[in-house]
């Protein structure tokens, strides 16, 4: 037995050395521009070590990859845009690839490492931020957070008051989407048109506003998606796909409600799966979804918003089905990310299959895409003239850990009955307090996280 190990631990070693001095390939690299930073995308052969760091005068940032050379000179990167320059790579003998983008204006770099997802092997994701609109978009959610403390201004705005129309263009950037069989149609591209043509109906119709989600060929993760929406206090959400199934045949518009409680269908919940696989594949880092947990534990307003999604969801399959053939009959529901907004009613219509040829040369044409959008404008129209223009409610998900005021349980008190008493829900009075299940024991001081609105 001696013999054998000691023979094979140099073999090991050998091995080892051999793997850690193997350099990681970089093959490519991709550039793409979104209205407030340049995502550059490197695929990598393996997870990399690298360093980000800037240098003035003129302004650079510099990427340093350890253990790393290219494949083949990068071909003339026009990275592009208000926010880089020129990109060049260098390649000293030892010593790790260095990678210097020239900068025109201040960004604010951040960098992070994908797994392999959909088409893609490992990648190494540099995003740079346009650093006016990171401190616009701060001051704006700052804002926001302040919005329930005071009852003035969870007052009803002034009648009437604008309907907002999130359009949320499925997809988009390094996410391609499914793919078309007979032209390689790539979904983000259909649903950009769609979303685009849908938009412009908004805009037409008095007292209503369209809010693109995204505008361009970048990705929005996920979550950021409904955030936006929410800033913009939109009354509805709409996310617009164009879904692969294997095979040929399959055809016509769904229209899809999120689901916490399961998958109405085993179809719905591959198309969630698939769906929702699209921050690993469209690039988000970790800490993009640090605070989705308290999003999901504060997810109680949830239970009319869904009532309201499946009827919004309703009237617009009811115009689809003047538009086309419908897939499914009713509206669908499973645990689509993109849909959990606690506070707007939301839904995500695929349009058709690009799976299907006949269906993917259609999608491709602005006649189609046309139809497509008028269908879903008059089901959010019908929707939204039943749905009163309710003022935006100091919703559940802007608590925040930061007290208004303070409760000492009192003997006979359950958590039931305070969370009664200060009109808050019993599980965001648990959630703010790190509570398990049952009663708070007597004497526990509380955190109320805002005051009893005096209307
Ligand atoms: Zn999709």
């Amino acid at each position: 037995m001696k013999p054998l190990s000691c023979l094979l631990l140099p073999v090991l070693l050998l091995f080892a050395v051999a793997a850690s001095a193997d350099p990681v390939i970089v093959q490519q690299l991709r550039v793409w521009r979104a209205p407030d930073h340049t995502r550059l995308v490197f695929d990598v052969s393996g997870p990399v070590e690298h360093r980000l760091f800037t240098l003035q005068n003129p302004d650079r940032l510099v990427v340093d990859i350890d253990n790393a050379r290219l494949s083949e000179p990068l071909k003339d990167v026009d990275a592009g845009g208000p926010l880089v320059g020129e990109v060049r790579v260098g390649q000293p003998e030892s010593g790790p690839l260095r990678v210097v983008l020239d900068l025109k204006a201040e960004a604010r770099p951040r960098s992070f490492l994908l797994k392999p997802a959909g088409p893609y092997g490992h990648r190494l994701v540099i995003d740079l931020f346009d650093a006016k609109a990171v401190e616009q978009e701060a001051a704006e959610s700052k804002q926001e957070a302040k919005l329930p403390a005071t009852p003035e201004r969870v007052a009803p705005k002034p009648a009437p008051r604008e309907r907002v129309v999130a359009i949320d263009a499925g997809h988009g950037g390094e996410d391609p989407g499914a793919s078309g069989r007979r032209y390689r149609t790539h979904e983000k591209d259909v649903t950009l048109a769609i979303a685009r043509e849908l938009a412009k109906l908004v805009a037409q119709e008095p007292g209503m506003r369209p809010v693109l989600i995204r505008d361009g060929d970048y990705y929005v993760g996920l979550r950021q998606r409904f955030e936006k929406a929410r800033r913009q206090r939109a009354d509805v959400f709409v996310s617009v796909h164009a879904d692969a199934v294997p095979g040929r045949s399959a055809y016509g518009s769904s229209v899809y409600a999120l689901s916490e409680k399961g998958a109405s269908s085993a179809m719905a919940r591959l198309l969630a799966d698939k769906e929702n696989a699209s921050d690993l594949i469209g690039g988000v880092s970790l800490s993009d979804k640090d605070d989705m947990l308290a999003h999901v534990l504060l997810d109680l307003s949830h239970n009319k918003t869904m009532q309201d999604s499946l009827s919004l969801g309703e009237d617009v399959l009811a115009e689809l089905r003047r538009v086309g053939p419908v897939h499914l009959r009713r509206v669908a529901q499973a645990g689509f990310a993109v849909l959990k907004s606690p506070d707007i009613p939301s839904v995500l219509v695929e349009t058709a299959f690009i799976s299907n040829p006949a269906e993917e040369k259609k999608l491709r044409t602005p006649a189609y895409q046309r139809q497509l959008a008028m269908g879903i404008f008059r089901g959010i129209k019908q929707h939204l003239a039943r749905a009163p223009a309710a003022p935006p409610a100091p919703v559940q998900a802007e608590l925040t850990r930061e007290p208004g005021q303070t409760h000492v349980v009192r003997k006979g008190e359950t958590l039931a009955t305070i969370a009664r008493q200060y009109n808050i829900h019993v599980e965001a009075l648990r959630f703010i307090n790190d509570l398990g299940r049952g009663d708070p024991p007597v004497g526990l001081r509380l955190r109320i996280p805002y005051r009893q609105s005096d209307s």
